[in-house]
């Protein structure tokens, strides 16, 4: 298998796109696939401070990577969950390695104490839909109030892939109508959110991170292992085996669908904490209330 560019031996074969690249070519493919995301959906304007939602995982540790190597400016955030050992170490030292700034925030300053998974089982809910609630909730108000113009998350194209087809199959609409690559900003304190990775496969993000010796854990996280979002990724997987390009294919004509609704949610401020929501209190406030309830009949 040779280069499609320059016939040295190839490091990857890109099926979907019908080539393949040595190092060098891809390193160049891949970060122009990023640059020319972040152009067509005019994620960062020049000067924007962006805020990087980091885990430690291959996806956000290349992204970050690659927003720097493009010369934008990117702090980093971690938001400690409690859900296993928190791999601070191995992000902080990336961090001071590309001299940028990390936050790290701890879940339990905001739960009376308490880790996301303590909060699930407290108030009887599944632990990734809290996780996804609190971790949503938090790098918002943590960009909003330190001033950052955009929030970026790693999610590539398998998530988006995943996502999409669970939306389908349960048609939730509000959830497809909020899928886009890019949402501006809607609200004063709502901070604008995009995915520059949503073109590129785990696989091609990995080979990038391992090419470049970027640091990931690949550890998966302990309560995702029955999620059904795993099981459309291995059913999308198949079908890409079968079918090349089914998951490009897929996401591109929903894309053009162009389902997105930007404005047109009329939104009121929560009664609590002044951040918006659809309703007179937001999810977030609501659930501390069922955690201070929940807190107050096991001390009675
Ligand atoms: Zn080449
Ligand atoms: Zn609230």
């Amino acid at each position: 298998m040779k280069c499609k560019k320059c016939s040295k031996t190839a490091v990857i074969r890109l099926i979907q796109h019908n080539t393949a690249f040595c190092a060098e070519h891809f390193i160049e493919y891949f970060e122009k696939c990023i640059q020319r995301t972040i152009t067509e959906y005019s994620m960062i304007q020049k000067d924007d401070r962006v805020l990087v939602a980091v885990s430690g995982g291959k996806d956000s540790m290349t992204l970050w990577y690659v927003l720097n190597k493009l010369g934008y400016k990117t702090s980093g955030l971690l938001i400690d969950t409690g859900i296993g050992e928190l791999k601070s170490n191995v992000i902080s030292d990336f961090a001071v390695k590309m001299s940028r700034e990390l936050m790290i925030v701890d879940v339990k300053e905001y739960l009376s104490g308490l880790t996301t998974p303590e909060v699930a089982k407290l108030i009887r809910r599944p632990t990734c839909s809290v996780c996804g609630l609190i971790r949503r909730y938090l790098m918002n108000k943590v960009a909003y109030e330190n001033g950052y113009d955009l929030l970026v998350t790693g999610h590539n194209l398998d998530d988006e892939v995943s996502f999409l087809l669970g939306n389908l199959l349960n048609w939730n609409l509000e959830y497809l109508q909020r899928q886009a690559p890019f949402m501006p900003k809607t609200h004063k304190r709502i901070v604008a959110k995009a995915k520059p990775l949503v073109w590129l496969t785990e696989k091609e993000i990995y080979v990038y991170a391992m090419l470049n010796e970027i640091p990931f854990e690949s550890e998966r996280c302990p309560f995702s292992k029955d999620a059904s979002s795993l099981r459309y990724k291995s059913l999308l997987n198949r079908l890409e085996i079968d079918q090349p390009g089914t998951k490009l294919r897929f996401y591109k004509q929903f894309q053009r669908l162009s389902l997105f609704q930007r404005d047109a949610i009329l939104l009121n401020e929560c009664v609590t904490c002044g951040y918006p929501t659809t309703t007179d209190k937001c999810s977030f406030c609501r659930m501390r209330e069922r955690i201070e309830n929940a807190m107050g009949e096991q001390a009675n």
